[in-house]
């Protein structure tokens, strides 16, 4: 592995996410001549359903501190909950070909973002499976190609949704936390695909705790990169192709000026040469509501 790599990964969770958020990043990733992974969310946008967590007191002081109306926009207020959230594949589909003819790499984030991170942990298999099956439909049918990768909202994986993934042509995974690429054990068996962690905290983890702000949030990120290790961020197209986009772009600049590369997780998956065992547990996380899927 190269001393200074940053495997870049893009969630676009939202209808508004991927409709102004990926153009924007597609925009700033040309200028700085750099690829990452876009994780899309193709089905409908019921995201809005997020308003009724605000009655958990964890959540509402999130929201307060990261200002998600702000990032998020007001109509996430409606989104889901007034009427059947939009179709994102279906009407957006222009957006997400362009993001895979400009050479990104393309992988499922989810049918329905919402529904998958609210209740991936009680949905039988057989729902995981079908959720899977129609996000992946929706986006070889947009990019004539099935896509390579999958990251499970809220890195909430369990090791059934491991089990129905491996029924996928996923070459590699990203669904939890973690410092290296390893390959997940279940039941006894190492699985084919092997899953990149996401080792860097995100943007609404960290704003607004501990004295970081917008203003040192920049330096605080590219002081936590580790040279020789495995470094991977995740981005989110409402947040770093929204109100975020000028301090990303940044970002950028500062990264590679210091000598910073920046890559898919493909890259990373198909050069880490000899990879370890590992499992995935359920544990909380600092910034996060619930639990995530963490390295072990
Ligand atoms: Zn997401």
């Amino acid at each position: 592995m190269k001393d200074k790599v940053i495997g870049l990964r893009v969630d676009v969770d939202t209808f508004r996410g991927t409709k102004q958020g990926v153009p924007n990043l597609l925009r700033i990733f040309k200028k700085h001549k750099i690829k990452g992974t876009f994780y899309f969310s193709v089905g409908p946008d019921n995201m809005g359903r997020h308003l009724w967590r605000m009655l958990k007191p964890a959540f509402a002081w999130k929201m307060l501190r990261t200002n998600a109306a702000g990032l998020y926009g007001p109509e996430i207020v409606l989104m889901g909950t007034a009427w059947p959230g939009l179709q994102i594949g279906k009407r957006l589909g222009n957006v997400i070909k362009a993001a895979h003819e400009s050479g990104q790499e393309i992988g499922l984030h989810a049918w329905d973002h919402h529904r998958i991170q609210a209740k991936v942990d009680k949905m039988k298999a057989e729902q995981i499976r079908k959720s899977l099956k129609k996000g992946v439909d929706c986006l070889t049918a947009i990019c004539g190609e099935a896509p390579v990768s999958s990251a499970v909202p809220g890195w909430r994986c369990t090791d059934s949704l491991l089990e129905e993934k491996a029924g996928f042509p996923f070459v590699y995974n990203s669904d939890c936390r973690g410092t290296h690429i390893f390959r997940p054990v279940l039941n006894g068996k190492p699985l084919d695909q092997v899953q990149v962690p996401v080792t860097m905290p995100t943007y609404d983890e960290v704003v607004g705790r501990d004295g970081i702000t917008d203003d040192n949030y920049n330096e605080y990120m590219l002081k936590k990169l580790k040279p020789g290790e495995l470094n991977v961020l995740t981005i989110h197209a409402e947040a770093e192709g929204g109100k975020c986009q000028h301090m990303f772009d940044e970002y950028l600049t500062l990264a590679i000026r210091d000598g910073w590369s920046f890559c898919p997780l493909g890259e990373l998956a198909a050069d880490a040469g000899n990879i370890p065992e590992g499992r995935v547990a359920q544990e909380s996380f600092p910034g996060r509501e619930g639990w995530l899927g963490v390295q072990r």
